[in-house]
């Protein structure tokens, strides 16, 4: 197999990016966009000696799975989703696949007990238009027009596309809005490589309970000119409440500078989760489908299985958005988040909702546990820290395995582990395992349909 070689595939399998598999001649090929079932035309792009890359030229027979008419004309070219092509109920039953095949051979979990406790996937009614926040890089095209859009996979060229499938409908409105202002005041968008121009992105926000909207325009530079007239029409938009601008003058990946202006209305929005009352401010982090983050707290409020008298510590809290589900149902609620802004908007909700039950602390969850533990021990006599349950939720690095071994050491009846990357989740729960824990249920949940990512629910129990 050689590069540039044009061959047929049948697509058999898909890798964990959503990219087809299938062999010639026993040779694996990995082919971005094509799906299981399809049989595809595809040129050789990097050949090596036992598996290579492939472009998809030509659907020769497409799959059963394929979407005739996606909603989206840009799927293919933009980075934001990966399977969009594939029917919604095979994209769900591609997750759970992922979902097990780590459990299974990361974390070795025995597929009869996987049987036994992997629950059906819980997925969207409408799989689009899910998202409550966007942020749109602005740029200028060849011909000199100031275009906002998306990401070309892995690059950083612009898609312009004001009308994004996963996104709410007003974004369109607010960013052609934004686009006929600087058009007519003259204001540059930034350019990357001179580090020159004015805005560099747009950050929309959508209460989905509220119907309050956040715009925050981040600038290179300390003021937005003509900002009031550009605020005045955003206004005109029904549910506005906060347009703020951010500043970042570094050269820099990150989107978000630290400084935020009001430029009209609040600087928050409020919204819900179930019963729960949230203020969002630009920096703040929420997830994104607030539909399904209701469905995968409410599954792991069920495995926490509280009545009213626990003690319970919710490590990688964030805002604190597990701790207020839980602290409803607990005796008490320990939150612990290295970020130590979100930690402020933690205790800020926790007030606005009368929760007095839940504590909050600044740090690494693999410091303060262990510090928390060797503390009490100190100050009990040797008598060791105890905790009824213990909720994690970390980034897709996993937890550290001296957090997990602290999380063993305090005895909990229950671990509930949420987790956004299968693999490492899979890792844990190996440890876990070997430490007299069992896994007694798992659940995916698509919180990211037309994408690849997929969240999950573990309950542990100790044997
Ligand atoms: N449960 C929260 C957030 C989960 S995302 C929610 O649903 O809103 C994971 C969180 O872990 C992020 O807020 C991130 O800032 C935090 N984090 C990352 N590394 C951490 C560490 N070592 N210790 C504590 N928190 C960490």
């Amino acid at each position: 197999m050689q590069k540039n070689d044009m061959v047929t595939v049948t697509i058999e399998d898909m890798g964990t990016s959503g990219e087809g598999i299938g062999k010639v001649d026993g040779y694996a090929l990995f082919i971005k966009d094509a799906i299981i079932g399809d049989v595809v035309e595809a040129k050789i792009m990097k050949a090596k000696k036992n598996y290579g890359y492939a472009r998809l030229m030509n659907i020769l027979t497409p799959s059963e799975y394929r979407v005739k008419n996606p909603q989206c004309s840009m799927a293919r070219k933009c980075g934001g989703c990966q399977i969009q092509e594939m029917e919604y109920g095979r994209q769900l039953q591609f997750k759970m696949d992922k979902v097990r095949g780590n459990l299974m051979r990361i974390g070795e979990v025995p597929e009869e007990l996987l049987d036994c406790v992997m629950e059906p996937i819980v997925g969207m009614d409408e799989p689009f238009h899910y998202r409550n926040k966007a942020q749109f890089p602005v740029g200028t095209d060849k011909e000199g027009n100031i275009v906002t859009g998306f990401y070309a996979g892995r690059t950083h060229s612009i898609i312009p596309n004001t009308d994004c499938s996963l996104g709410v409908p007003v974004n369109e409105k607010i960013l052609k809005c934004i686009l006929a202002f600087m058009e007519e005041y003259g204001i540059r968008a930034y350019d990357e490589e001179k580090n020159s121009g004015l805005v560099r992105h747009v950050l929309i926000r959508y209460g989905f309970t509220t119907k309050e909207i956040m715009v925050c325009l981040v600038i290179n530079g300390n003021s937005l000119p003509h900002g009031e007239i550009l605020a005045e029409r955003l206004a005109q938009i029904p549910g506005m409440t906060s347009i703020t601008l951010s500043i970042n003058k570094d050269k820099t990946n990150v989107i978000m500078g630290n400084q935020i202006k009001p430029l009209w209305g609040q600087t928050y929005i409020t919204d819900y989760i179930g019963n729960v009352k949230y203020q969002i401010s630009p920096l703040s982090f929420y997830q994104v489908n607030p539909v399904q983050t209701e469905k995968l707290y409410g599954l792991a409020l069920e495995y926490a299985d509280l009545h009213g008298n626990e003690t319970v510590w919710d490590l990688y809290c964030g805002i604190g958005t597990i701790s207020l589900f839980l602290a409803q149902k607990a005796k008490k609620v320990y939150g612990v988040e290295i970020v130590p802004q979100a930690i402020d908007d933690a205790k800020n909700n926790a007030k606005i909702n009368g929760i007095t039950n839940a504590k909050f602390y600044v740090g690494k969850a693999e410091e303060v546990l262990p510090e928390y533990y060797a503390a009490y021990e100190r100050e009990h006599g040797g008598k060791t820290a105890h905790a009824d349950v213990i909720v994690v939720d970390p980034p897709r690095k996993g937890c550290e395995e001296s957090l997990l071994q602290t999380i063993v050491d305090m005895q909990p009846e229950r671990i509930v582990y949420v987790s956004c990357d299968s693999a490492t989740l899979a890792r844990d729960v190996k440890y876990l395992r070997g430490c007299g824990y069992e896994l007694e249920r798992v659940r995916a949940v698509d919180q990211f349909p037309q994408t690849v990512h997929v969240e999950c629910v573990c309950l542990l129990r100790k044997n």
